[in-house]
Parts: C-alpha cells; structure tokens; sequence
C-alpha cells in the first residue's frame, strides 16, 4: 500500500494535514513570541535601569513584536475555530477558545502586550487551540469509522463520492487514507553513497522479507532496523494472522527533497529525516487500520519497544506533529 490518494478522499482527507500544518505553524509561532519576550528580558536586564531611555525603546520594540507574534497565534487558532464548527463532539472546546482568543486579540492590540501577559496569553490559547484541534480529530475519526463499518458489509473496494466532511450519504470508501497529497514511493539503496542521510549505500541497508512496495522497490531498512523489524513482524503474524503493513521506510535524498517541496513544511527538511537514516518505517495511512486507537497500533505501541521499534514522542496523538503511522528504530 503506497501512500497514494484513494479515490473518492476528498477534502476529509486534507483536513489531518491541514491539522498538521496549523500546528506546525503554531508551534512556530509560540516560539517567536518566546523569542519575542525572551530578547526583550534580556534586552532590559542588558541595559539596566541606568539607561532607562534604550531601555524603554527596546521594550517598546519587542512589545510590538510579542504583540505581532500573539495576532500571529491568534490568527492560527481563529482559522481552526471556524474549520471546526460543527465537527467536534463537544462545542464547549470551542467555545473555550473563542473566549481566549478575545483575551488574545485584546492583548496583542497596540501598544502589545507585557512580557508576562505575552506569555501567559499564547499558553492558555495554544493549549486551548490544541483541544478544539484534537477534539476535530476525533471527530472525524468517529465519522471515518462509521463509514468503515457502514461499507464493510458491502463492497469492500468502497466507492467514495468524492464529497467531503464526513457526513457521507453516498457509498463511503471501507478505510479512507489519511494521506491526499502525490504519491511519493520507498527508495532503493544509493549506488555509491557515502552514507549519509538519505545516500545509504546498498552495504548499509538491508530489504524486509515479506513485502514490496506497488513498484516492486524493496523496503529498505539500516541492517540491524530490518533484521529487529523481521523479528517484530513474526511477533504481529502470531498476532494478526498477516504480515505488517508497510508503506514507505528508506527514503532517499531526492525523494525527500521532492517531498518537501511538494508537501511543504510537514516533510523534514533534506538530510534529517529518520527514513534518510534507514531507522523509520511508516504503516499505511489508514485510519481504519492503523489509526490511533486501532488494535495494530496499540499492539505495535505496546510490543514494538522490545524489538527496538518505538514511537518518537513528536509523532505520538499529543506530540508536535501526530502521525500515527510512523515509527522508528532505536536499537
Ligand atoms: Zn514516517
């Protein structure tokens, strides 16, 4: 199973990564106005009291950058309030949000907002934003599970409509991916690389046994990740019945670069990928069975660690960047 749009995904499938995007960005901007408040505190204690004139330029600069900085964030979470009307179980999270951000707009108006207030202000919004963003999830993961389990007596090829939102009156597809963007395929071993990311010679890297990708392309692994991943993959047979499910694990430079430049800031930037190191592998993307909650992933969260297979905290459902297909080798 490639990470190719299944027909019919329509924009439901955009919405996890759109998630990602906005916390990516939020994140970000969290970040500036630490920055922000943070060069001001030290901007101030450089100068002192004794120069009370730079001192109070200086604040009055970083104000208005904390101040900018907070309508950046505000303007983030306002985007995912209105995205979310009417997808979360529970209104009150929005609700929550939609009182903080008036806090937040009040404080990032001119003159811009004390250091404290700066601070305080982008904790309460981010963690307000990160609950109405996680209750959406939620929301359409119930919504993908219904359609599974509406189609599953039926077709199992599906049949999407091709609408959106989840409130599907048509035939829904039996496991929508998660992933809508252009099919991007695992990488054979680098002739001649020099073993840095993504430049894995074929010495390095070792092919899973049981599978291929649609293209007939092995799947790559560092050699100690693929013989500890075949020794995790008897383990899920005895379980499941079928082999794990793979979808991308070596992937070389180019590919990566491709990657960023067609998904933007939701692919690692060249050379830091886990999967440029051999040591990552992603399951498919599919909610249905994958996805969080599903007995494969609790089975693989729980049993991958004795293997050495683990999930970085980054990728977990309340880390930076939740991608529940991925995980990675740390031996
Ligand atoms: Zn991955």
């Amino acid at each position: 199973m490639a990470v190719v749009a299944v027909v019919g995904g329509g924009a439901g499938a955009w919405a996890h990564v759109d998630h990602q995007e906005r916390e990516r960005a939020e994140q970000a901007a969290l970040v500036r106005v630490d920055d922000a408040v943070g060069s001001r505190d030290a901007d101030v204690a450089l100068w002192g009291a004794s120069d009370a004139t730079v001192g109070r330029a200086v604040t009055a600069t970083t104000r208005a950058e904390a101040g900018a900085a907070l309508a950046a964030l505000a303007e983030q979470a306002r985007a995912t309030l209105a995205a979310s009307e009417g997808k979360v179980a529970d209104d009150a999270t929005r609700q929550a949000l939609a009182a903080v951000l008036a806090e937040a707009d009040a404080a990032a108006a001119t003159p811009g907002p004390s250091a404290a207030t700066a601070r305080r202000v982008a904790a309460t919004l981010g963690a307000a934003h990160a609950t109405v963003a996680q209750a959406q999830v939620e929301w359409q993961q119930a919504q993908d599970a219904a359609a599974a389990r509406a189609a599953r007596p039926t077709t199992p090829s599906g049949g999407g409509t091709g609408s959106s939102g989840g409130t599907a009156t048509g035939t829904p597809p039996s496991c929508r991916t998660t992933y809508d963007g252009p099919p991007f395929y695992t990488s054979p071993a680098t002739d001649g690389g020099d073993g840095s990311n993504g430049k894995l010679p074929p010495s390095a890297l070792t092919a899973v046994s049981w599978d291929v990708d649609p293209r007939g392309t092995p799947y790559y692994l560092r050699n100690d990740a693929a013989a500890a991943l075949e020794r995790l993959n008897g383990a899920f047979r005895a379980r499941f019945g079928h082999d794990l499910d793979l979808d991308l694990t070596y992937r070389d430079y180019a590919t990566q670069v491709a990657m960023r430049e067609a998904l933007g800031t939701i692919a690692a930037v060249p050379g830091t990928s886990s999967h440029g190191t051999g040591l990552a592998m992603d399951v498919p993307e599919l909610p249905c069975e994958y996805g969080w909650g599903t007995p494969q992933r609790d089975w693989l969260v729980a049993n991958g660690p004795s293997y050495g297979w683990v999930v970085p905290s980054w990728a977990r459902q309340n880390g930076s960047n939740p991608e529940y297909w991925h995980f990675e080798y740390r031996g």
